[in-house]
């Protein structure tokens, strides 16, 4: 059994910024030498949130659009200036956990791994991805 772990910063732009890391998250896969097992992608950030989708423009306006339906910025929130953000990431989550097979991330051909930033200001965020297979 191999348990490998290797984390990658990025900066974002504020509120909605998306980062496509399907690449970074695959590098470490490749170092890890796995063939067969799983990943976990982490970021330990309390707003912000790691999408599995299609990373297509008009696709991320429609996910800014629903997560400001879902929760709104201004919602009479307890929370001093950011709850909205941090509502939004308790919603969609920081973590996925994705199937290593072939030595491969088993992804499907529409979907790539990003981080959408909900915090509103911009952000240098590290998300951490641990390997665990053979
Ligand atoms: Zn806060």
């Amino acid at each position: 059994l191999t348990v490998y772990e290797e984390a990658f910063t990025f900066e974002t732009r504020g509120e909605f910024d998306c980062s496509d890391i399907t690449q970074n998250v695959s590098r470490v896969v490749r170092a890890s030498g796995v063939k067969k097992g799983m990943a976990l992608v982490f970021a330990g950030h309390a707003t912000g949130v790691i999408a599995i989708t299609e990373y297509e423009s008009m696709l991320l306006r429609d996910i800014k659009t629903l997560l400001q339906k879902l929760v709104p910025t201004r919602g009479g929130y307890n929370h001093p200036a950011n709850a909205h953000a941090h509502l939004r990431s308790l919603l969609l989550q920081p973590g996925k956990v994705v199937p290593v097979v072939g030595g491969r991330l088993s992804l499907g051909t529409w979907q790539s791994i990003f981080w959408i930033e909900t915090e509103t200001r911009p952000r240098r965020r590290t998300v951490r991805v641990l390997i665990v297979g053979e």
